[in-house]
């Protein structure tokens, strides 16, 4: 009597290894976090930096443990991976239950079930009703490589269009798709050519309707491009690293209809925004939009490296065989866990948690912009919410930006447990990207606190 699983059964609570609050025991960083950071500094390259230099231990559910036994509530969740809670225990045993079956063959030499199954999970779960195919890799920015290249080879197209306050990745094609110079690209130049930036939609800073925005966006790129030289345009349907904007409505499938009827391959860049996060399977369902191209990342296997390009199959099969692939692309212990990261948010009805994380920070959050106008906006959707800070007194004018109240209530929240990004074109967006298994009251907890930072500002 042990393997039925039946829906209408309440989700077994999840049991946690780790206790579920904030506990700072220490000075932040403490002492054993700044021995290693010693350590590192004489041996771990300066370009890789650390939002705060405390040393993890452990992890469980919505909490980290450092090395000096401080416990922080995890706003990151490691820029969105451990989407589903930190050391999942369904991820955890069917990571570890591969580990003893197969740990590596290599796809492209010999296969095995597991990627089949991501690919079928994928297909069946991205928007779109049509026949779909998959290529799994390593990392988001492999993700953005293979779906360009993949666009490229069907359409026989050179140009790349990207749009303003995007970001892609660190390689060398994404760092020319990125829209932030620093840090991401200065200085690591000469970039791929082709990839044009073209205006997007900021609701709160362009004041634009999604209609007139995506006049503006596909006018551009008629101008500066042309359709005819178009293989693709990648967009993220809620920006990550640019600040969780929110498009306007009818934006999106303003860009998708223009690229249907030109023949560009519409790519969504799903990488931060997919897998349960804003409570869709991926958040283009929240525009209507089905994109030729879905990539993912990030959460897709519970903080396992995994990623994949997954679309229309005539788009998809356009490349020659042996063209896509690489050695550790679609690792059997990866697969594993994304097949039990679908699994879970499936049985456990996490795209409803989503919302309940949107309800909570959403509510708590316009409390408090009703009480600091140095909050500019509160926007988002599901476990993807920010808030944008202005200048005092900039904010039904100018919206200055103000970076440095949210380095404040960063440094303010670390040092009482709590951890939160930062996220921008101008570093002035605090992002919530907590795991789907931080709970109403710990929500309650990290608004009392920032709370306490914005008073502390003065
Ligand atoms: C993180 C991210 C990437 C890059 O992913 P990596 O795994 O870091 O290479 C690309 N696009 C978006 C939207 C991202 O958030």
């Amino acid at each position: 009597m042990t393997d039925t699983h039946d829906a209408a059964q309440p989700a077994v609570a999840p049991v946690y290894t780790v206790t579920q609050e904030r506990k700072i025991v220490t000075a932040i960083p403490g002492p054993k976090s700044q021995a290693l950071h010693e350590r590192r500094r004489a041996v771990v390259s300066d370009g890789v930096s650390s939002a705060l230099p405390v040393y993890i231990e452990r992890a469980n559910g919505a909490i980290l443990v450092d090395v000096d036994g401080n416990q922080f509530v995890d706003f990151g969740a490691g820029i969105g991976v451990t989407t589903i809670g930190h050391t999942e225990a369904s991820v955890v045993e069917a990571a570890a239950s591969q580990l003893q079956e197969v740990i590596h063959t290599l796809f492209t030499i010999t296969p095995y079930e597991e990627y089949v199954r991501v690919a079928e999970l994928l297909a069946e779960h991205t928007p779109g009703l049509w026949a779909k195919k998959t290529v799994l890799v390593n990392s988001g920015a492999e993700a953005v490589e293979n779906g360009v290249k993949i666009a490229r080879k069907h359409t026989g197209r050179r140009a790349v269009a990207v749009l303003d306050h995007a970001y892609h990745g660190r390689t060398n094609l994404t760092m020319a798709m990125n829209f932030k110079a620093n840090p991401y690209g200065a200085g690591f130049g000469p970039f791929a050519g082709d990839v044009y930036h073209a205006p997007g939609s900021y609701p709160y800073r362009d004041g634009l309707s999604g209609e007139d925005a995506a006049a503006r966006t596909i006018g551009y790129l008629e101008k500066v491009v042309g359709a005819a030289d178009l293989a693709c345009l990648v967009v993220e349907p809620i920006q990550g690293e640019g600040g969780f904007m929110v498009p306007a409505e009818g934006f999106l499938p303003a860009l998708q209809r223009w690229c249907t009827e030109h023949g560009v391959v519409f790519i969504a860049d799903e990488i931060q925004s997919g897998m349960a996060r804003t409570g869709r399977w991926f958040a283009s369902e929240h525009f209507g939009l089905a994109p030729d191209l879905v990539l993912s990342a990030k959460g897709i296997a519970g903080g396992l490296p995994l990623a994949s390009v997954t679309g229309r199959a005539e788009i998809m099969d356009a490349s020659q065989p042996g063209g896509l692939g690489g050695t550790f692309g679609g690792n059997p212990v990866a697969c594993a866990a994304a097949i039990a990261v679908f699994e879970s948010i499936e049985q456990n009805g996490l795209l409803a948690e989503a919302e309940r994380i949107e309800r909570a920070l959403v509510t708590g959050l316009a409390r408090l912009e009703s009480r600091y106008d140095v909050i500019g906006e509160v926007r988002g959707k599901g476990a993807m919410i920010a808030i944008e800070l202005v200048q005092p007194g900039t904010r039904d004018t100018t919206k200055h930006p103000n970076p440095e109240a949210v380095a404040s209530i960063i440094a303010y929240a670390a040092e009482r447990g709590v951890l939160f990004l930062s996220a921008g074109t101008w570093g002035n967006v605090l992002r919530f990207l907590p795991s789907l298994a931080v709970t109403d009251a710990l929500i309650d907890d990290a608004l009392s606190v920032i709370d306490d930072a914005l008073a502390a500002l003065g």
